[in-house]
């Protein structure tokens, strides 16, 4: 096996890698390598191709696939050593990588890793839905792949399940690419966003059920029918493929392969306020973080640790034992969901970012060593991006709670 070094390694050239391997190139860093598995970079944006991307940080409105594209220029405008074809297979505890490529496999180590590989949607076998095996049943990625790579679409009349922002971009690459959902299904009593879900479907004829999930996936070859449960009533939808939207989780089977802490809610790496993890040598920026975010945001959040790995690698950040933030149900996930002190650099991710698990009605609050520092009292709604200041002092802390109280 062929052993090389770099300064850092940054592993996934989607939109917060790319974004951190410009940052630490611009901040002087000598050697910043970029590993992507496949040919391209860009990330999930490349599957896309609808739009918007880019505004914040290009200033310009683009298509998923040409901002890819705009990625592939600026990367090759700052002198960063890009290896395409190159999947990251295993992480070691001081910074040495296990890579596979063409070549065979490979050692790489480097003195700092930032790990940003994203998030993918949850497959029909992590939903534990029962049936027949038949082909047509997908991802809205695999979906948007199949359409972007291979110009096909791989079904006529799908039934849809979940109402995410992402469920919308299903329906409407369906709907642009020759085929029309039978019914869009949701088994919670709400959709996850509102908005669209309370007039689009409607507008263009496609049923929307609440409280309705798949039981059963009929067919042999293809899909042709799928049972579902609504109330305590079981019927059948004629179909011919299935469509599993949203539900996204990090791209984090790198960390549970290793020793680099993943945090339990967030089900990606544990992080501190500059993205580090408990292992110092050990960075990560992006969806992996806690999916799933806007290509925007992935662009800024890769950019601000990419300047704050150089700062440590000028001496500027001390890596002490961090102090692990906690929550009560029914808060999902708190990023950062670690906190180290003495850090004098603007930080990585300058508030908490919180999601809830499920809806619920009453007063979130922040204790900082006991004493309450900040509340608010709302309908809080899962998967959505709720952010909370980070007050001043709270990096001294010795316990940092979000507490929950319920109201009726
Ligand atoms: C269907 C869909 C529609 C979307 N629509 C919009 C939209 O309209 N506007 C918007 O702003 N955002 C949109 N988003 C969100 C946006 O695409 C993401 O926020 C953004 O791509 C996240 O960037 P990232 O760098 O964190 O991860 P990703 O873009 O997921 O990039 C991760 C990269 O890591 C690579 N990788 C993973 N594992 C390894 C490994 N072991 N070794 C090497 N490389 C690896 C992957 O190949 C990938 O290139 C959409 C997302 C989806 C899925």
């Amino acid at each position: 096996m062929s052993q090389q070094s770099s300064d850092v390694i940054v592993i996934g050239g989607g939109p917060s890698g790319v974004a951190a391997a410009i940052a630490l190139r611009q901040a002087g860093v000598e050697k910043v390598t970029l590993l992507e598995r496949e040919r391209h970079l860009g990330g999930a944006t490349r599957h896309c191709s609808h739009s918007p991307f880019g505004m914040l940080e290009f200033g310009r409105v683009y298509l998923g696939a040409s901002y890819g594209r705009r990625l592939e220029q600026e990367v090759s405008r700052h002198g960063i050593d890009l290896r395409y074809g190159h999947s990251v297979t295993r992480l070691g505890e001081d910074g040495e990588l296990q890579v596979s490529s063409d070549a065979g496999l490979s050692s790489l180590s480097g003195k700092r890793i930032l790990v940003t590989t994203g998030t993918r949607e949850l497959p029909r076998s992590a939903r534990m839905v029962s049936g027949d095996r038949p082909v047509g049943v997908l991802t809205t990625g695999a979906l948007q792949a199949y359409v972007a790579f291979h110009k096909i679409m791989p079904f006529k009349r799908p039934v849809i399940v979940g109402s995410e922002l992402v469920t919308m971009s299903a329906i409407m690459t369906c709907l642009s690419h020759g085929a029309r959902p039978v019914a869009v299904l949701e088994p919670r009593d709400h959709a996850l966003v509102s908005a669209p879900f309370s007039w689009f479907p409607p507008l263009v004829g496609i049923p929307f059920h609440l409280n309705a999930r798949i039981v059963d996936i009929v067919g042999r070859a293809r899909v042709e029918a799928v049972k579902i449960q609504r109330g305590s009533v079981i019927e059948t939808l004629e179909c011919d493929g299935v469509l599993f939207s949203g539900q996204f989780t990090p791209e984090a089977s790198l960390f549970q392969m290793s020793r680099v802490e993943t945090d339990r809610g967030s089900l990606g790496p544990a992080v501190d306020q500059n993205g580090r993890c408990a292992n110092p040598i050990y960075f990560a920026a992006g969806n992996v973080l806690r999916a799933v975010e806007t290509g925007g945001w992935a662009y800024r959040e890769g950019r601000a640790i990419g300047r704050t790995i150089a700062a440590d690698l000028a001496g500027a950040i001390p890596a002490d034992t961090p102090v692990r933030i906690t929550y009560d149900d029914p808060v999902k996930l708190v990023v950062p969901n670690l906190l180290r002190s003495g850090s004098t650099i603007p930080v990585g991710l300058e508030n908490f970012q919180l999601r809830f698990l499920r809806r619920a009605k009453g007063t979130l609050t922040l204790e900082v060593d006991g004493v309450t520092v900040w509340r608010r009292r709302a309908n809080w709604m899962p998967e959505t991006r709720i952010q909370v200041p980070r007050p001043a002092g709270v990096l001294n802390a010795d316990k940092v709670h979000f507490g929950f109280q319920a109201q009726a």
